[in-house]
């Protein structure tokens, strides 16, 4: 399957610095800043610099190098927001029934108040 990467979504243009972020980490890979719409006291959206779309594009197309920051880039986010003691959730929507908004891969890390449960 071809994933067609839009590259004139919001993400796309955050990370060409056309559209300004509160970034909380940038690696040679990854780029981590706040949701412009906080959910949670602490919630940090976590993209790879790559194009793509979403996580299983990711985990077929991208490099070890790429992967590798990125999931070092989440850990590193949770450690630097304080969140591993209370507990935190990580969340990726993809697609239309996954209601994704942004069609570029991005992990929500939400924290700093009980987040209910998802899954019954
Ligand atoms: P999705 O539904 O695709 O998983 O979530 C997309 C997220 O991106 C939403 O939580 C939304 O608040 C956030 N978002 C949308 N546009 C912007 C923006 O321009 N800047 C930032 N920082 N977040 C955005």
């Amino acid at each position: 399957m071809a994933y067609a990467y839009d590259p004139d979504n919001i993400f796309a243009k955050i990370l060409r610095g056309e559209i300004p972020n509160d970034t909380v980490l940038e690696t040679e890979h990854s780029l981590a800043f706040r949701d412009i719409r906080p959910q949670a006291p602490t919630h940090v959206l976590v993209i790879p610099k790559g194009s793509y779309v979403s996580f299983d594009h990711f985990a077929r197309d991208a490099t070890e190098a790429e992967i590798l920051d990125y999931m070092r880039t989440i850990g590193e986010v949770c450690r630097m927001e304080g969140v591993e003691e209370d507990g935190f959730r990580l969340i990726s929507n993809a697609g239309g029934h996954g209601v994704q908004e942004v069609p570029h891969l991005h992990v929500h890390i939400l924290a700093g108040r009980p987040l209910g449960r998802m899954l019954q």
